[in-house]
């Protein structure tokens, strides 16, 4: 599904270059739930961003369903994302303005689907994460765990095949990561490919794969199959 070979990300900021990935190279087959590990600055966001096409590559080859992302330009990247990729961002990254319901339109409003079509799907995913009760509140008055259910729901009702979460734990609690990781379990079993990263070790077990990443680099790739992730 997705193959990355010889990444190379450089940021260039007035002074100061920094080499975010070098030579970073996986293969992603379609069902598969990663989690990558690493330490802060390692390059986990940022092979995230390159992998959503919100973020473009210096140098390699990145294909994703067999198109060659590389050579896409901003339109026809857009379009893809829209057609394939959620994301959750550890911020949450909700507008402020919008109540929930139309919050999880966002994405929505980009696809081909009628008012009616999207309504039900709004309201599917908001039930699903627990929330339907709540479709005209504010993100502001919620919890961050309840922000972060939003987030998910509108990941989600896009249909996406292929799911990239960027800490999407990191400002819960146990109990609501528990919660948050049993709703990725449930899509990825459902035939959603998941990509999450994560500093949460006994999360990351969880996943079908697991690849650290270290100075950019892919430092140690599926050091744990998780049998019953697996096989379920
Ligand atoms: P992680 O998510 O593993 O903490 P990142 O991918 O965010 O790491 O960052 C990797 C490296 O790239 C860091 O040194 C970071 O400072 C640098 N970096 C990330 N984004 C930018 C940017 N937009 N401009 C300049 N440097 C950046
Ligand atoms: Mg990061």
């Amino acid at each position: 599904m997705l193959t990355m070979k010889d990444i190379n990300k450089v940021f260039r900021t007035n002074e100061v270059q920094t080499h975010a990935l070098r030579d970073f190279h996986l293969q992603v087959n379609e069902g598969d739930f990663i989690s990558v590990t690493g330490p802060s600055g390692s390059g986990k966001t940022t092979f995230l961003n390159i992998a959503g096409m919100l973020e473009q590559f210096s140098s390699g080859q990145y294909s994703l369903d067999d198109i060659d992302i590389g050579s896409l330009n901003d339109n026809q990247r857009s379009r893809i994302r829209n057609e394939k990729i959620g994301f959750i961002f550890q911020s949450f990254n909700l507008i402020p303005d919008l109540n929930l319901f139309d919050n999880v339109d966002v994405p929505l409003r980009y696809q081909s689907l009628s008012s009616k079509e999207r309504k039900q799907r709004i309201e599917h995913y908001l039930e699903m994460v627990g929330l339907s009760n709540r479709m005209k509140h504010l993100p502001s008055q919620l919890s961050g765990g309840q922000q972060q259910r939003v987030a998910i729901a509108r990941a989600l009702a896009t249909h996406p095949r292929f799911l990239l979460a960027d800490e999407p734990t990191g400002n819960l609690d146990t109990q609501m990561a528990q919660g948050v990781m049993e709703l990725l379990e449930d899509i990825n079993a459902q035939g959603t490919t998941i990509i999450m990263v994560t500093h949460d070790n006994e999360l990351a077990n969880r996943a079908k794969r697991k690849i650290q990443i270290k100075d950019g680099r892919v430092s140690e790739l599926d050091v744990v199959v998780n049998q019953s992730a697996a096989s379920a």
